[in-house]
């Protein structure tokens, strides 16, 4: 090496130390003429031609001189590569200027700081504007955005499902919202990694770079979220270090909107061609720890990306580079033109309704961009948008959706995987598109099957929306509209532990309440067809039967011919944590089980649950048919929720997660006293707020706290006969952070109000 770089350089008294290099070996060189990088290659042509427009490339920057960017130095030929042969083959040596100085990485960051690292890119940029050269152009890089299709195999070496799971969504983000525009914004040869040990600094101002070797011909916009990405970890605020650099941009060459429009997609595509790659290196390399170190910045990065809505980036990015930020609507508009196709008994949810425009896991974001935690929906049960969900639909529809009268594998490998959630009693399904559906379909069953006509329902139950839903919904038929309840109807008092006239959770008070019961039904010469309750009732306020209660409730409904059903449409699929299904706090089985909500993940699927011998009375000659229940679509989400539920352990965290919420109420309970009872399991939670020791309910309060929460961006509801318990139903993907964040925010309404 002393040898060629005398020969061919005029280098004197050399020392060499190696770097590292990925293509090449590199080389830091001392000598009596200066500091240089010497870069050793394998002779090929195609390397040739690629080193050659690599130098090129850093020709055309010609505002910076050789301390502030590695310039390619002519050997004594007046050439810009030498070419020498050596026992094993030809090789390419090429010298370049070292360029000295703290690297960014090594640097404290700064509003100027940042504004000059745009300004620097973009002086980069405009300096490339008119340069074209088929050695760049032709290059096909996995590290270039426009070919992030390259990385899309390497999801599946990332281990840890939540991590894969964010990855996946912004596969979906980036084929709707990237994919159909990014060829069409402009095209430039960009330098394509501007990472902060890329680049360096001196006095505050980014001042020079480093490494051509990604540079591609590709979307200009790919540039700035680059540099961006990098610069973004480890902060917080986020938008706001990212409009320093923007305006820094903008102002020496100026973006167009459309580009801005994608840039957040942009930032998130550079996070998991990162975390995609160092999972496969991973893979590669199971033990190393410097990759699992040096990937955590960008997890933690992409953590809180997903937190920030699309619309709060974009309209952060408009207003650092002076575009005016999109119009919102007026809510009071929005409100007016819903009334005038939607009937006002349709409600709104808060004082102030809030208009929704995408979700992703626990989290939604409204039209102004605000992000809100969800402590509330559970239909969303594996998590809003998840990407699983997602991808079945789109797979399924854009193959085959069609109905149960031709033969389709999914509806046979749903079935299979649901029904091995139940006792092999139940071993029948039907399909249908709702829980009002399903519950219908239930009492129907019942009906059908024991040929009798009343039906034993739950003091404040809810089962559904249909003529036969509303009858057996003592929450609807007793309220305001109600008309009552019909002669076939006996209404079973709400075994309460906490406001009934037995107290506590023991198995005794269970069975005091199931005692009265059968003593009532004793005095009823109604034929019963069935008994329908949810395990925990949740527009009661979300009471748990009392231990015991359904045992002997079940075994008196048999013995007078009838079947026993229990909804467990909002307790279901591992909501309860330690429980799968609602009734298995019961130690009993029912007879018939409805199902929905939880059960699609928001798509629009309901199951009724049976054994052999009911599902064979219904099949009494008349068809069962839905158009839409147990299509190929729905079955394939169906699918899709019951596997993200075992894979990602999320009856496991309902649990955790659960006790943990349920922990942290409970020391709050001790220092306000208004905080009356707090009962549910897992993610199922109640928070009965009281005035006084005579449990007067404090239904003020309990609306207060979900008006003010929803301003503070936590969604949360009230139920109950008073509406004065809170509930608490989230998504399953609900973390710890997530309860401390309305631990905190309860604590200081409870702190100010009582
Ligand atoms: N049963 C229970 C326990 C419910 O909570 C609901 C919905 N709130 C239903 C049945 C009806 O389900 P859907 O709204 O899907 O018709």
């Amino acid at each position: 090496m002393e040898q060629i770089l005398f020969r061919y350089y005029g280098l004197t008294n050399v020392s060499h130390q190696s770097m590292e290099g990925y293509i090449s070996l590199n080389f830091r060189v001392k000598s009596d003429q200066g500091k240089y990088v010497l870069k050793i290659y394998e002779h090929t042509e195609k390397e040739k031609a690629e080193i050659l427009a690599e130098t090129n490339l850093i020709q055309q920057i010609s505002h910076l001189d050789e301390q502030n960017i590695s310039k390619p130095i002519r050997n004594n030929l007046g050439e810009l590569i030498t070419i020498v042969s050596a026992d094993n083959g030809k090789k390419i040596y090429r010298l370049l200027s070292y360029v000295e100085g703290t690297f960014l990485a090594e640097a404290e960051h700064t509003p100027s700081l940042f504004n000059s690292l745009g300004k620097f890119m973009a002086q980069i940029d405009r300096s490339l504007l008119n340069f074209r050269s088929a050695g760049i152009e032709s290059r096909r890089l996995e590290w270039d955005l426009q070919n992030l299709n390259l990385i899309r195999p390497l999801v599946d070496q990332i281990q840890d499902v939540n991590q894969r799971k964010l990855v996946e969504h912004f596969f979906i983000q980036w084929d709707t919202n990237v994919f159909p525009k990014l060829s069409s914004l402009r095209q430039s040869i960009i330098h394509n990694d501007g990472n902060d040990w890329n680049l360096l600094i001196s006095n505050d101002q980014i001042t020079g770079i480093i490494d051509f070797g990604d540079s591609v011909y590709t979307a200009l916009i790919n540039e700035l979220a680059i540099t961006i990405t990098y610069a973004l970890f480890g902060k917080e605020n986020l938008l706001d270090w990212a409009s320093h650099i923007i305006k820094g941009y903008h102002a020496t060459y100026p973006l167009e909107r459309e580009e801005l429009d994608l840039l957040y997609y942009l930032i998130a595509g550079r996070l998991i061609t990162t975390v995609c790659k160092s999972a496969q290196q991973k893979t590669l390399q199971p033990n190393s720890e410097y990759i699992t170190i040096s990937e955590q910045p960008a997890w933690r990065l992409l953590e809180q990306w997903v937190q920030i809505s699309p619309a709060a980036a974009k309209n952060s990015f408009y207003k650092a580079a002076g575009f005016p930020t999109p119009q919102t609507q007026e809510l009071e508009a929005l409100i007016n033109r819903r009334r005038s196709v939607i009937s006002s008994s349709l409600s709104l949810s808060y004082a102030r309704p809030i208009h929704m425009a995408g979700a992703v896991f626990q989290y939604m974001f409204d039209q102004n961009g605000d992000t809100y935690l969800d402590a509330y929906n559970n239909i969303p049960h594996v998590g809003h948008q998840h990407p699983r969900v997602v991808n079945a639909i789109r797979n399924q529809a854009g193959k085959l959706n069609t109905n149960t009268r031709y033969l389709y594998d999914a509806l046979a490998e749903y079935g299979e995987s649901l029904l091995s959630k139940f006792p092999p009693s139940l071993s029948k399904v039907f399909f249908v598109n709702s829980g009002s559906a399903a519950s219908d379909l239930a009492i129907r069953l019942a009906q059908t099957h024991t040929g009798n006509k009343a039906m034993v329902v739950m003091e404040h139950g809810y089962h559904g929306n249909t003529r036969m839903g509303i009858d057996i919904s003592h929450y609807k038929y007793t309220s305001k509209g109600g008309k009552g309840k019909n002669s076939d109807i006996i209404e079973a008092p709400i075994p309460d532990g906490y406001r009934g006239i037995y107290k506590g959770n023991s198995t005794e008070t269970g069975k005091s309440y199931a005692k009265d019961l059968i003593q009532q039904l004793n005095e009823s010469d109604n034929k019963i067809a069935g008994f329908i309750s949810e395990p925990i009732v949740g527009c009661g306020g979300q009471v748990p039967l009392t231990p015991g209660y359904l045992e002997d409730v079940y075994q008196y409904v048999r013995s007078r011919g009838g079947v026993c059903i229990s909804d467990e449409v909002q307790t279901g699929f591992g909501r309860l944590g330690q429980f799968f299904w609602g009734y298995e706090m019961q130690q009993v089985v029912p007879d018939i089980v409805v199902l929905g909500k939880p059960m699609g993940n928001g798509h629009p699927i309901g199951a009724v649950i049976t054994t052999d011998s009911i599902a064979d009375s219904f099949d009494n000659g008349m068809e069962f048919f839905s158009s839409f229940g147990g299509n190929p679509v729905s079955c394939e989400v169906g699918k899709a929720v019951l596997s993200v539920i075992k894979e990602e352990k999320l009856q496991e965290n309902a649990l955790l997660v659960g006790n943990y919420f349920k922990e942290s109420l409970k020391s709050l309970q001790s220092r306000f006293p208004v905080i009356g009872d707090i009962r549910g399991h897992g993610l199922f939670l109640g928070i009965e707020l009281i005035k006084d020791d005579s449990l007067n309910p404090n239904t003020k309060l309990a609306q207060l706290i979900k008006n003010e929460f929803s301003e503070k961006n936590i969604l949360i509801s009230t139920d109950g006969p008073f509406d004065s318990v809170i509930k608490s139903k989230p998504p399953l993907c609900f973390n710890k952070d997530n309860v401390d964040q309305v631990i905190y925010e309860l604590s200081l309404i409870l702190e100010r109000e009582v």
